[in-house]
């Protein structure tokens, strides 16, 4: 035991739950265990929260704004022994995870500026002498439940717009990344006062108490359909905002007038990059046919180049699977494209003895009926199909419940202005794969979600507007009773009904 601490109401303090141990995938060596916060833990972190707000939503937002640079200027001092904490418990690349730690600040930065530049707008009113306002409010508590890929960013795209936006917030991350996010309750409590950020820890039933609590008034959620349908349905007893970012089955469109190399390069980072575990991995390929087989040879040129190993080194470019579970259910997507009639032209296999590794694999003769190419992999797989037409390549992209995002390689105008307008998907990228901006919105039309981080639209998700109308006047006016008057009113003025 680390003696991992959560944070509850500006205390530190040790979970008197359940003991969930922490696996290093790369050595499968139990590297922590965390206590899961008890009930009436996650009670006290709602209350502590609820009391926060009160004065926390009439904080200036300035003063906001410099506490959360502050949450920045934390990550950017902790970028080190984050990225190493976040490697041994995901085993994510210890060069992502430094990344991770860089584009978290960023965020934090963007919601400190883009939360005192404005809350709300003046609409034109009805009448001279009145004043129509739409004001913007927090919801209240905002728990904000996270899943393991990311830890840091996806708790950055949550905290950093609820807190700029005047919400307290309850913080649940994944069970199977817990320690990161505790490392850093510690500073947290120095930045904010008592109850304003809350970390609970804990797996499934403390993220469900959390949705059903009925002084959670927002729930901001990361994670699978599955998860994300069962919070959906909680949240529906009490009506609750839920704000929901879940899985993806991105395609990945190649065109024929572009440089393949470079294509392929792209191709194979967006299919393996952390295992091709990112809500946003291209899990398949459409390739038009006069390019497709030059495409094949080189992704697979690249994908044997990929160096496979312990995520500490640097030189390491795919890391393990974040569990066995996750794994095997990757194997049995190979498994079953393959008794389907698809061929693993590369990788698929288990290079070592120990760790949750699986060495990137290239599939071809993939159909869109297969659960490869329908179902979310989440994993190093790329499934590579020809198409016909970029026509065809689209309406497959299209044919999914899934709607995160989609990539596309052209140099030609036609194409992407037909990919822009055609492909339904929260994000197109154009010759960059899986580049966000904080200042762009993130999220996924269809099955793959509800609402948007980043962005202006990731801060509004955050805050209810309320219409206030103002009439300086205090005069009476003419359609209140008695009718009577209102119709001689009417007929005095023309605008009496026929
Ligand atoms: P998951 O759904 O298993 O868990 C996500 C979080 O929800 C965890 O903290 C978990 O403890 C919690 N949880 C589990 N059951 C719950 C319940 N009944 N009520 C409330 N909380 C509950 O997902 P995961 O395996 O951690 O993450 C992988 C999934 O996340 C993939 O499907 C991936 O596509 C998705 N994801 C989406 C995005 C996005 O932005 N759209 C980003 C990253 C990951």
């Amino acid at each position: 035991m680390s003696g991992a601490r959560m944070l509850i109401g500006g205390e530190l303090q040790e979970g008197r739950g359940t003991r969930i141990p922490v696996v290093n995938p790369a050595t499968e060596e139990v590297i922590d265990e965390v206590a899961s916060a008890s009930e009436e833990q996650v009670d006290a972190a709602v209350a502590a929260a609820r009391t926060a707000f009160k004065e926390w939503k009439r904080t200036p937002a300035a003063e906001r704004g410099e506490m959360l640079h502050a949450v920045s200027a934390l990550l950017n001092e902790k970028t080190g022994d984050l990225a190493r904490i976040l490697t041994h418990e995901g085993g994510k690349p210890l060069v992502e995870n430094t990344d991770e730690m860089g584009w978290s600040a960023a965020c934090f930065d963007f919601y400190a500026e883009l939360g005192r530049a404005e809350r709300g707008r003046v609409v034109p009113s009805g009448e001279a002498g009145q004043l129509n306002l739409v004001v913007k409010e927090p919801y209240g508590v905002v728990t904000a439940i996270v899943p393991w890929n990311y830890p840091i960013l996806l708790l950055a795209w949550k905290l950093a717009p609820a807190l700029a936006a005047g919400n307290t917030v309850v913080v649940k991350p994944s069970e199977n990344t817990p320690l990161s996010t505790l490392a850093l309750c510690e500073g947290l409590a120095t930045i904010f006062p008592p109850g304003v950020v809350n970390v609970v820890a804990g797996a499934g039933e403390v993220g469900a108490h959390l949705v059903e609590h009925r002084d959670v008034s927002m729930v901001a959620f990361t994670g699978s359909v599955e998860t994300g349908k069962q919070v959906m349905r909680a949240a529906a007893e009490q009506i609750k905002k839920v704000h929901l970012e879940l899985g993806g089955k991105d395609a990945f469109i190649v065109c024929d007038d572009i440089d393949l190399d470079v294509a392929a390069r792209g191709a194979v980072w967006a299919a393996y990059l952390n295992a091709g575990q990112v809500c946003t991995s291209a899990e398949r390929f459409y390739v038009l046919p006069n390019v497709y087989d030059d495409f094949v040879d080189a992704f697979v040129e690249h994908a044997q180049k990929i160096v496979v190993g312990d995520p500490m080194d640097a030189a390491t470019d795919v890391g393990p699977l974040v569990r066995a579970g996750q794994r095997a259910k990757v194997e049995e997507h190979l498994a079953s494209a393959r008794r389907a009639g698809a061929r693993v032209v590369h990788g698929g296999d288990r290079p070592f003895e120990r760790g949750y590794f699986l060495t990137p694999a290239v599939v071809v003769d993939v159909e869109d009926e297969m659960d490869l190419m329908r179902n979310e992999t989440f994993g190093p797989v790329a499934p590579i199909a020809r198409v016909s037409s970029l026509d065809e390549a689209i309406e497959r992209t299209n044919a999914s419940p899934f709607g995160l995002g989609a990539n596309v390689y052209t140099r030609r105008l036609d194409y992407m202005l037909r990919c822009m307008e055609d492909i339904e998907a929260g994000t197109v990228w154009f010759n960059d794969p899986l580049t966000d901006n904080e200042a762009a919105p993130f999220g996924g039309f269809k099955a793959s979600g509800i609402g948007r981080e980043l962005g202006s639209e990731g801060l509004d998700d955050f805050r209810q507007p309320k219409h206030v109308h103002i009439d300086t006047k205090v005069d009476a006016k003419a359609w209140w009773y008695p009718y009577a008057d209102y119709v001689r009113y009417q007929q005095e003025h023309g605008t009496a009904p026929g």
